[in-house]
Formats: structure tokens, C-alpha cells, sequence
């Protein structure tokens, strides 16, 4: 019988990468979850029985680096990256942002998703194929106000996409971002509250100016984002790569100053 395969997501203790975790694990995967947080990824541990876990801080590359070795050392092979963990970085004018969470933020959101797929390619080469899932955001098709360092990664991820699909391509190796829109959860109400702060207006405004950036004035579940992670990581995924995916009920304009 052969093995089942070996997925490694970032930043999968809490929020929409434990979700993907559960999905690879529904799916037959074997699963191993990093995340900085590692109170959270106990706790994440104990409700997934099975799953292997490093507390890695993905913009440390000493820190990929171990984990990729024990990652190794554990399964001797990777099937599927995703690279999901990111933080929204400073909400602000870019005049007010200081150099040091610019810094953070490009460290985390970019340097991170560089350190794991420097790693996991040579992996996956060695399998003769595989995915690489890069968590991007809306935010990467369009300008976005007050959330320039968060916004110039995540458009950088999809130029990153884009050339690793180019490069890995001819080894059998998929390469796609996820462009989620406003996701439910802890983040988002957080976003949503240092906004709301921001401009001087209640939560709940800033919630129904976030949904009618919409067509279909939604907010988008983990299970949705996990779902097409876990697709474009199949067979029936085989033929996409090198794409940047909205799931966001089609936003039409982060863009709200007027609002
Ligand atoms: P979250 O804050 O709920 O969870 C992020 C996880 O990443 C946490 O467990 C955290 O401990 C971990 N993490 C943070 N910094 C890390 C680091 N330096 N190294 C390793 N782990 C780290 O966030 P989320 O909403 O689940 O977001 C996951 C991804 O989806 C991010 O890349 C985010 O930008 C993207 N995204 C989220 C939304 C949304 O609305 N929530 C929308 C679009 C894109």
C-alpha cells in the first residue's frame, strides 16, 4: 500500500490554516502544522490527533530551517506547502507607519512564504510533482487605504506565484495564490475594530462597508478558502497553476475613503 501524503501548512494553529489543516486531514493527508503561537499549537495538537507540529516563526529562517529538517527527518517527503501564515500588519496612514512594523510585516507576509518554498521545492522536486499554496488576499488586485505594508505583500505574492509556476511547471510542481476576501473570524473583527478606530466610525459600519466591497455583500467562511486549497492540491486540480484565485464573492473596490 503506499503512503499517504505529507502536507505541511504555516500558521495553521488558529484561524483559516487550522481549518486547511482539517481539510488535508479529511482528505487522507498526513499533516504538519507550524505556527509561531505554541500554547495555540498545543491546543491545536490536542484537538487533531495525529497531526505532527513545529513552533516555528516563519520569518526567522534559522527557524524554517529546523522545521523543514524535522519535517524531513519525520516523513522524508512533502506533497503539498501551504504557505497561509501572515499578519495584517499596521492600519494607518503610510506617513505614520514606522519603519519597524513596515519591516515586521514584509518579514512575516513575504520573507516567510520565501523561506518555506526555498525548502519545500527541492521536496517536491524530489516526489516529481506536487502544490505549493500561497495565502494571498483581495487586497493583491487592488489599492487598499491604510494597509500599504499589507497590501504590497500581498500583491508581491502573486509576482512570487506567478514565477515559481514558471520555474516549477516543468517538474510537475503547481504554484497558485488564494485571494480571499474578508474572512469570518477573530482577525477580521480585529482588522475591523483597529478601522474602525482609524476612521472614527462604529464596527458594525466598517462590517457593512467591508461586505458591499462585494458583489455578493459577503463575508467568505475558512471552509470555503480550505476547500479550493484542497482541490487545486488534487487530481481534479492537475491542469491549474500559476493562478491568483478570488474567493471573495467578486470584490469590486477596497478603495472606500468616502464611505
Ligand atoms: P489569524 O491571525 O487568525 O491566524 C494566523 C495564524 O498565523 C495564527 O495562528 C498565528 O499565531 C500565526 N502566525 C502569525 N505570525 C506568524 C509567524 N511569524 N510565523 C508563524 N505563524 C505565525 O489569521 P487568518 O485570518 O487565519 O489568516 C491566515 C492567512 O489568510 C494570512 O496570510 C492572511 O493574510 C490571509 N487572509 C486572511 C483574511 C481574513 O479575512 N482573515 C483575508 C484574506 C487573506
Amino acid at each position: 500500500m503506499s503512503e499517504s501524503p505529507v502536507m505541511l501548512v504555516t500558521g495553521g494553529a488558529t484561524g483559516i490554516g487550522r481549518v486547511i489543516a482539517d481539510r488535508f486531514i479529511r482528505g487522507g493527508y498526513r499533516v504538519h502544522v507550524s505556527d509561531v503561537d505554541g500554547d495555540a499549537l498545543q491546543r491545536c495538537a490536542a484537538a487533531m490527533p495525529g497531526i505532527s507540529t513545529s513552533v516555528a516563526d516563519v520569518a526567522d529562517v534559522d527557524a524554517v530551517n529546523a522545521m523543514f529538517d524535522q519535517l524531513d527527518k519525520t516523513y522524508g517527503r512533502l506533497d503539498v506547502l501551504v504557505n497561509n501564515a501572515g499578519i495584517s500588519g499596521p492600519t494607518a496612514a503610510v506617513e505614520d507607519i514606522v519603519p519597524a512594523d513596515w519591516e515586521r510585516t514584509i518579514a512575516v507576509d513575504l520573507n516567510g512564504q520565501f523561506y518555506c518554498a526555498r525548502r519545500a521545492v527541492p521536496m517536491l522536486k524530489a516526489r516529481g510533482g506536487g502544490s505549493i499554496v500561497n495565502i494571498s488576499s483581495n487586497a493583491a488586485f487592488f489599492g487598499f487605504p491604510l494597509r500599504a505594508p499589507y497590501t504590497a505583500c500581498k500583491w508581491a505574492m502573486v509576482g512570487f506565484t506567478k514565477t515559481l509556476a514558471m520555474e516549477l511547471g516543468p517538474f510537475g510542481v503547481r504554484v497558485n495564490a488564494l485571494c480571499p476576501g474578508s474572512v469570518e473570524g477573530p482577525r477580521i473583527d480585529g482588522v475591523i475594530e483597529r478601522d474602525a478606530a482609524t476612521r472614527h466610525k462604529t464596527p458594525a459600519e466598517i462590517r457593512e462597508i467591508y461586505a458591499r466591497q462585494s458583489s455578493m455583500r459577503l463575508f467568505v467562511k475558512a471552509e470555503d478558502v480550505a476547500n479550493m486549497a484542497f482541490f487545486l492540491c488534487s487530481a481534479e486540480g492537475a491542469t491549474i497553476s500559476g493562478q491568483a484565485i478570488g474567493i471573495d464573492g467578486h470584490t469590486e473596490s477596497l478603495s472606500n475613503w468616502l464611505d
